[in-house]
């Protein structure tokens, strides 16, 4: 019997972000979420941090070209069904990776635009804001800012249907916008195409701050995309697999709490 293609057993996840040695968010997170959702995760280094489940101290980049010659040997080898982009630290690693996408304009992006640590640190420079917008954006199949995120880029405008309007503008095909960090007593998150809001969630607060959730939201989209589920399928279910994870989450060390994101998977206790 001829084995099965990787396409159809273990769709592989190109993931381009950071290191978070505290093991909550950035590319551990995105690993994991990539493998739950029964993805291969393919995993290129941006850039390595300096944080614990407090806060970010430290963003130490890669260079560009090594990001680049990263993702190109996965490219040259593993058929890519899908890609998240999360930390990309500095404008140059932004610019080299859309050069990279504009070879491979079939595959899907989900772009988390990756600005602050959950402890409120700096990620990025001012500068990665116009590069995401004027090179990025125009390729993303889909972007997940939160709140804080969707006013950097256009908070200039009056409300969350204008802002993703405007991202639409800048090229992105759909834009889930994640209400987490808004001072509402649920949390609603938003859906859009490119004629308005398609889809409305709310879920109700859970009671601790989290590190790590939109890594791993960004992740299980991307792997679900790799799996050829629409957008709104993917963003559904995998909304629902980062609500789970949440709420069977726990607390690594003396701040966040982070996700279990293989809650699904029977605990070993000895
Ligand atoms: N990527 C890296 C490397 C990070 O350190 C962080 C946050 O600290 C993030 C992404 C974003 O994390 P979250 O999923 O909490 O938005």
């Amino acid at each position: 019997m001829q084995a099965m293609s990787p396409e159809r057993t273990h769709p592989v996840v190109l993931i381009v972000a950071g290191n978070d040695p505290s093991g909550g968010a950035g590319i551990q997170a995105d690993i994991q979420a990539v493998t739950a959702m029964g993805g291969h995760p393919a995993p290129v280094i941006t850039a390595l941090t300096v944080q614990d489940t407090v806060n970010a101290y430290e963003v130490s980049p890669v260079e560009a070209g090594l990001v680049v010659r990263q993702a190109e040997a996965v490219l040259d080898d593993l058929p890519v069904a899908a890609i998240k982009i999360g930390l990309l630290a500095t404008p140059q690693i932004a610019e080299a990776v859309a050069s990279l996408l504009s070879a491979i304009p079939d595959i899907p992006v989900v772009l988390d635009p990756v600005l602050y640590a959950a402890g409120g640190a700096h990620l990025a420079q001012q500068e990665l804001l116009s590069v995401l917008r004027d090179s990025l954006f125009p390729r993303t199949r889909l972007a997940t800012p939160n709140a804080l995120e969707i006013r950097a880029f256009a908070g200039h405008l009056p409300d969350n249907d204008a802002r993703a309007m405007e991202f639409v503008k800048w090229g992105c095909d759909f834009v889930l916008i994640k209400g987490a960090d808004e001072d509402t007593d649920d949390v609603h998150n938003l859906l859009y195409d490119k004629k308005g809001e398609i889809e409305h969630c709310t879920w109700s607060r859970l009671p601790h701050t989290y590190h790590g959730s939109g890594c791993t939201l960004a992740s299980a989209i991307a792997a679900l995309l790799a799996k050829k589920h629409s957008v709104p399928a993917a963003v559904r279910q995998a909304q629902r697999y980062t609500y789970e994870a949440l709420r069977n989450g726990y607390q690594p060390g003396s701040g966040q709490h982070v996700p279990h994101r293989f809650f699904h998977l029977p605990e070993h206790h000895h």
